[in-house]
């Protein structure tokens, strides 16, 4: 019997199915821990990058974008501390050779996959990825993927403020790839080696930072709430003292409840002055500001708020996956917020002998640039179905009458309701709809 609940494996075949997510090269039997989008996915992303870009925008304090390089010189990570310290746990089995993160499992028991209880000594497996550039083969070409996007704006923090009109207290934002050679990756996108990340980093004086972490924090749930997210299965946890870097002061992790647990989706951290300071001391660069009112110069410190694009991703669909029935037949729909849906309308002719009677509205609606889909082809239930499937908000269905009348049937994805509206008045419903 299967179950209504949403599953990994269930979100998994949907993606494929329906050309959201694909294993990369899978063709070639694929390349573990890496994914490409799909034309659906690829539109389903971009919405999620495009809701935090308005987020970003629309914040009272001042922000500004960065668009960083992803390869990054041995230095930068050097004085972040990522070559010495960015690395996980490993331990293999000496018995099936499998490989896992030695704080996922009890190493006083067996191994999970076959049984037998011969661990090799556990030893750090550093994760980032290295590459070297130029053709000369030599330790000083050295350069790493990004593991993080945020160091690029630690760097580039005097450069912004020196070129732009930008004044303490203020953010930089920052979408963009970033790379962990993860031991080992699981639950689909939660745990990917290239991932994309959205970061900001606002910087303030010491005084105030505790103010803006709450604030940040605040601030973050709420855009995940108008996302349309279950506020029931969001709740953030503080870190323990001891959970905390050594630099940071406070921290607090947003988790969703996954089927697998409350896990991660965002990190806030108050990383007080450290990487800043840092940067200045392996660069030999004075990165402080000169305070107009004291007539002092210091370091800022810097609230960050860090969330993964495709983690995101997979906790929307975790979200919005619902399976019910609809006059005995089962339907599975994605109840995706209209903003973020990739199509966010679909134009359905009761019959083929209707498509030309309504092309025009389908090309009307997409030259005006919004996400659109004509679909003329099976039955009318099965095309509801296929539209409720990848998250359609609404599908419009033009039928005999609709010739005669100039109205079409305008049908709810969520509360099923069909209502006949003029088809000069489709548009303003989907504007109705994207203003929610
Ligand atoms: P985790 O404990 O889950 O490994 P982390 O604390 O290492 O996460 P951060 O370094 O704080 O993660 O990264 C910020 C955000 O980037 C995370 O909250 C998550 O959304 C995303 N992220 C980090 N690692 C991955 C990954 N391997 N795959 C997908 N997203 C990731």
């Amino acid at each position: 019997m299967s179950s209504n609940k949403v599953t990994l494996e269930k979100i998994v075949s949907l993606c494929k199915r329906r050309g959201f997510v694909f294993q990369s090269a899978e063709i070639y039997s694929g390349l573990n821990g890496v994914y490409d989008f799909g034309p659906l996915g690829a539109k389903l992303k971009q919405n999620i990058k495009n809701s935090w870009i308005d987020f970003v925008n629309k914040a009272e304090d001042e922000i500004v974008f960065l668009d960083g390089s992803i390869l990054g010189a041995q230095a930068v990570w050097k004085a972040s501390g990522h070559t010495d310290n960015f690395s996980d746990p490993l331990v293999d089995c000496q018995n099936c050779k499998k490989r896992f993160r030695a704080d996922d499992i009890d190493l006083e028991k067996a191994c999970p996959a076959c049984g037998v209880k011969k661990w090799t000594d556990v030893r750090q497996f550093k994760l980032m990825f290295e590459t070297e550039l130029g053709a000369v083969s030599d330790k000083s070409n050295i350069a790493y993927l990004r593991p993080e996007t945020a160091q690029s704006i630690f760097v580039n923090f005097k450069n912004v403020m020196n070129s732009s009109r930008v004044k303490i207290p203020f953010g930089i934002a920052q979408i963009g790839k970033a790379f962990r050679n993860e031991i080992t990756p699981k639950q689909f996108l939660f745990r990917m080696r290239e991932f994309e990340q959205m970061e900001l980093e606002f910087f303030c004086k010491e005084e105030n930072a505790e103010k803006f972490f709450n604030k940040w924090v605040e601030l973050r749930i709420n855009y995940f709430k108008k996302l349309g997210l279950n506020s029931e299965k969001i709740r953030t946890r503080p870190h323990e003292k001891d959970e905390l870097a050594h630099y940071s002061k406070s921290c607090v992790d947003v988790e969703y409840n996954f089927p697998f647990g409350w896990k991660e989706l965002e990190g806030i951290a108050y990383r007080t002055d450290y990487d800043l300071k840092q940067h200045a001391k392996h660069s030999g660069k004075d990165l402080s500001v000169f305070d107009q009112e004291t007539g002092e110069s210091y370091y800022p410190h810097v609230i960050e708020c860090s969330v993964g694009v495709d983690r995101l991703f997979l906790t929307i669909l975790f979200d919005a996956y619902t399976e019910d029935e609809i006059e005995g037949e089962k339907r599975t729909s994605l109840k995706l917020h209209p903003q973020i849906a990739p199509i966010t309308a679909a134009i359905l002719p009761l019959s083929k002998k209707l498509s030309n009677n309504c092309k025009n509205i389908y090309e009307s609606l997409k030259q005006k640039g919004y996400s659109i889909q004509f679909d003329d082809s099976g039955s009318i239930g099965k095309r509801y179905r296929r539209q409720d499937e990848i998250g359609t908000p609404v599908c419009f269905t033009f039928d005999f009458d609709s010739v005669q009348d100039n109205k079409v049937t305008a049908r709810n994805r969520d509360t099923l309701k069909q209502e006949r509206i003029s088809i000069d008045q489709v548009e303003n419903y989907i504007k109705n709809l994207l203003e929610k």
